[in-house]
């Protein structure tokens, strides 16, 4: 009889990359089911996050509630992986006995391996074999029209801060082929919108007939795959963002006209204290050759607000970014001290109440801007990729904009999922919009 697993996700679309890649990687090695709850199942694993000191605990926590079920069923497995196991590695043993194994965003590909291992030994590997994670993942099923595809691991830019460069590893970039056999495969099986993932996606490099090919030949590639309409990528360095990508943006019409290039800060000071290797007008000279390029783009950002010592003027100056940009929805964090990390050296003399008015601030604005936005957009016609049923009502069905905005409209006809159809928007709500089908060119007869 099979196995039933449970898989619970932290942190971002890496980690949710991550966890598809585990459940296919445990189905193929055999009879393995997907349950929704950690009370079905036999093998519990946890794909971790370490990105800010909370996610950390949360694990912790979590770990804490399914020791109870080991109680109850000293069969079951649990297993821990992502940044949190290679951060920790074995001392989560120290803390969580019970746990059976623990791997890394890099070894996702042994688990069945490590499971099998955990019958007679506690299982740890948090190495960084990147090259045979790629050469070992299975080619990924489709679930609807949109699909990520993993095109690098690893982060070689050690920004102060930041935990990645130390628990994934350098960049690697994966071989060409395969990306375009995973692109060309989902396009197949009725995948219309992919998104390129990686830690720095932009920093992709890979040699092939003689050439280093970059993230703007996949982009030209891939947009010549039938069936391809969007492509996307995420997260992006300002560092990497160079003219051939750019110039993509003009004759690529398959990239959409939104990009997420995190600044982090305004500040020139709190940029090279954050080792972010750019300035405030390096970054704001790549937003005017993308509008030069792709007039009306749409950018969004993280933000790290109270980095140790930003004084309140520094702060100002991020500010004054976001209201020269006019960022799109974006991110923003109160810095949490990561261990290890340069950043967590320096001494860090801002009241935490202090802080957390900066972000309110800084929240407030960039929401501003996203609501502006969405009100602009009201009697427009966008061109939206549909991407299933309406979650509120049955009767409707829902879509997404270039810019990665919900839009909810009245129609029922699954032939429709994953094309691309207009939209008149009709009205800007608080989190999505509201429209009706502007043109039947699209819609085959129900
Ligand atoms: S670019 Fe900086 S913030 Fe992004 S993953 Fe690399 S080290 Fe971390």
């Amino acid at each position: 009889m099979g196995k039933k697993l449970y898989i619970k996700t932290y942190g971002c679309q890496m980690n949710e990359y991550d966890s598809k890649m585990t459940l296919e990687v445990m189905q193929s090695s055999g009879d393995i089911q997907e349950v929704s709850t950690p009370e079905d199942a036999d093998i519990i694993l946890l794909n971790t996050c370490s990105i800010r000191e909370k996610a950390e605990e949360k694990v912790y926590s979590e770990l804490g509630r399914l020791h109870k079920l080991k109680q109850h069923n000293p069969k079951l497995k649990i297993g821990v992986g992502g940044c949190v196991a290679t951060q920790e590695g074995e001392n989560i043993f120290k803390r969580a006995p019970y746990v059976d194994l623990i791997y890394g965003p890099q070894t996702l590909q042994r688990v069945p391996q490590l499971l099998e291992e955990s019958n007679k030994i506690k299982a740890v590997d948090v190495s960084f074999p990147i090259e045979e994670k790629f050469d070992l993942l299975p080619l990924p099923t489709a679930e609807g029209p949109t699909a990520f595809v993993s095109i690098m691991e690893g982060c070689s830019k050690y920004c102060s801060f930041c935990v990645v460069p130390y628990t994934r590893g350098d960049e690697v970039s994966r071989a060409p082929q395969q990306i375009f056999d995973e692109v060309a495969r989902l396009a197949e099986q009725g995948v219309s919108e992919i998104t390129f993932v990686g830690q720095n996606v932009n920093a992709y490099e890979h040699p092939l007939d003689g050439r280093l090919l970059r993230l703007s030949d996949l982009i030209e590639v891939t947009g010549s795959i039938n069936g391809i309409e969007r492509i996307r990528y995420t997260t992006s360095h300002p560092l990497d963002m160079t003219d051939d990508l750019i110039e993509a943006y003009k004759y690529v019409p398959e990239l959409v006209s939104h990009l997420h290039l995190p600044v982090q800060s305004g500040s020139n000071e709190i940029l090279t204290k954050m080792k972010r290797n750019y300035s405030r007008e390096s970054y704001l000279e790549i937003i005017e050759k993308l509008h030069a390029a792709r007039p009306g783009i749409k950018i969004s950002s993280d933000f790290i607000v109270g980095f140790p010592q930003e004084t309140e003027a520094q702060f100002r100056e991020t500010i004054d970014l976001v209201n020269t940009v006019k960022f799109d929805a974006s991110f923003s964090f109160i810095y949490s001290a990561r261990p290890g990390t340069p950043a967590a050296m320096i001494e860090d003399d801002i009241k935490l109440p202090e802080k957390k008015e900066r972000l309110y601030e800084l929240q407030s604005l960039l929401d501003s801007y996203q609501k502006e936005y969405s009100k602009d957009l009201e009697g427009s016609v966008q061109r939206c990729l549909v991407t299933g049923l309406s979650k509120k009502a049955d009767s409707r069905m829902q879509g997404r904009t270039e810019c990665n905005r919900v839009v909810n409209f009245d129609f029922q006809n699954t032939q429709i999922l994953g094309t691309l159809i207009d939209i008149k928007i009709d009205k800007a709500l608080a989190h999505s919009l509201q429209g009706h089908i502007f043109s039947q060119e699209h819609i085959p007869p129900t």
